[in-house]
């Protein structure tokens, strides 16, 4: 692979963040960068490069908030937690797994999942 190769791989991959980035409420997630071949690598790396910005470091801080509310809103409502169907994942465990495991276990009204 050509250094103009790589630089152009590399610039699809930025551009392509950024596209995915304009008017997200999600952030983007890095991308791996040992991948298949080395024309996807660069492209990942170009991709990176727009995951390290502050606009989507903003977009992760957000979403580690909204986690956190989810979490909190089921261990304060969910009627399977209280009557003990499911486990009350204790403060070990990341509240991105906690979540997981609460829209996944949860039966009862306060999942907004299975509605
Ligand atoms: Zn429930």
């Amino acid at each position: 692979m050509t250094e103009v190769e790589q630089k152009e791989a590399f610039e699809r991959g930025a551009s392509a963040a950024k596209t995915a980035l304009d008017g997200a409420t999600r952030p983007l997630m890095i991308q791996d960068e040992c991948g298949l071949n080395e024309t996807q690598n660069a492209e990942s790396m170009g991709w990176n490069s727009i995951c390290a910005s502050d606009e989507n470091q903003a977009l992760w801080k957000k979403e580690h908030e909204r986690i956190a509310q989810n979490r909190k809103y089921f261990e304060d409502g969910c009627l399977c937690l209280q009557e003990g169907l499911i486990e009350k994942k204790g403060s070990d465990i990341s509240n991105i797994s906690a979540v997981i495991y609460y829209e996944s276990a949860c039966k009862c009204s306060r999942n907004y999942k299975q509605q």
